[in-house]
């Protein structure tokens, strides 16, 4: 197995520190430091940035970064039994990476990172989604990151990048595409995770934007779009009849036609009709 740095190969940490791959941890490691390089690069340059890693496991990842010249990494890590192999590589490059033992639901990274906060992870795919979801909607935009560069199960990223049309295009796509450019730089096949998991990969990469793509109130476009598409299959002046009267015009003053399905309809024309519904009614009846 190729090696980045003067540290033992992955499968010889593993078996040393005895880190048995745990399902309920969502653990899928990545052996090949050519591989965890590769994902590193992707986060652009490193060199001037505070890295947040999720879940560095044995620390495939977190050896990446640090090769490819991050500034400081904070790796938090649930697992406790990752923790000496963690150790180990904080000693071989000192001074740059910081471990904590915790749950990264429970972390702010802002009271241990400096700007500007770059995020790269190996997530667990069952906090992923709820970590991203977090990430795209803080209380104030520019968020604490200044990009993310995560992996999901392919299907997951497909679903982020989508565009309308598609069978993919839902809230995850406005959500992320609102106010960050997002696309996917790699796809891996089960084979590059030791144990394999049953679907396909995909590293994602999002850049904040300074500001949303198209003006709208945050909440407001979260509940039109929510509601618009949990009953995708209807059509529009039907889904979205409860948020006010007369909801064809407003529809139809977006730009909609009234009997177009949700996943035929833009970021622009969804932020546009959010608009709408703001100057009509107050946000708290949203
Ligand atoms: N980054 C490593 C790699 O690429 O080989 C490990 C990736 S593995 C898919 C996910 C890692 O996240 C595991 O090490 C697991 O213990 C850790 N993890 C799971 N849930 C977590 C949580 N809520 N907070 C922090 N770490 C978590």
């Amino acid at each position: 197995m190729a090696t980045i740095d003067s540290l033992p190969p992955l499968r010889d940490v593993i078996a040393s520190h005895g880190i048995s791959a745990r399902k309920q941890l969502g653990q899928n490691f990545l052996l090949d430091l050519n591989l965890t390089a590769r994902i590193a690069r992707a986060a652009g340059d490193l060199t001037t940035a505070d890295i947040l890693e999720v879940g560095p496991g044995p620390g495939g990842l977190t050896r990446g970064l640090l090769a490819e010249g991050a500034r400081r990494v904070l790796a938090v890590e649930k697992d406790e039994r990752c923790l000496p192999a963690l150790a180990e590589i904080a000693d071989a490059y000192p001074g740059r990476l910081a471990v904590l033992n915790a749950d990264a639901l429970t972390v702010d990274p802002t009271q241990h990172l400096g700007q500007p906060i770059k995020v790269v992870a190996n997530l667990p795919y069952n906090v992923g989604t709820e970590l991203l979801v977090r990430w795209l909607t803080p209380a104030h935009w520019p968020p604490f990151w200044q990009s993310l560069t995560l992996m999901f199960q392919k299907e997951v990223a497909e679903r982020i990048v989508a565009k309308p049309g598609s069978k993919a295009y839902g809230r995850l796509a406005l959500l992320a595409q609102w106010r960050a450019e997002a696309k996917i730089v790699l796809t891996l096949p089960p084979e590059a995770f030791t144990p394999a998991p049953k679907v396909h990969s995909a590293v994602v990469h999002l850049t904040a934007m300074p500001e949303p793509r198209y003006p709208a109130d945050a909440k407001i476009l979260a509940h039109v779009t929510a509601t618009a598409f949990n009953q995708r299959r209807k059509m529009l002046r039907a889904a979205l009849k409860g948020l006010a009267p007369g909801i064809d015009d407003l529809l139809s003053e977006a730009g909609i036609p009234p009997t177009a399905r949700a996943e035929e309809i833009d970021l622009e024309r969804f932020c546009t009709l959010a608009r709408l519904l703001a100057d009509q009614r107050r946000p708290e009846q949203i």
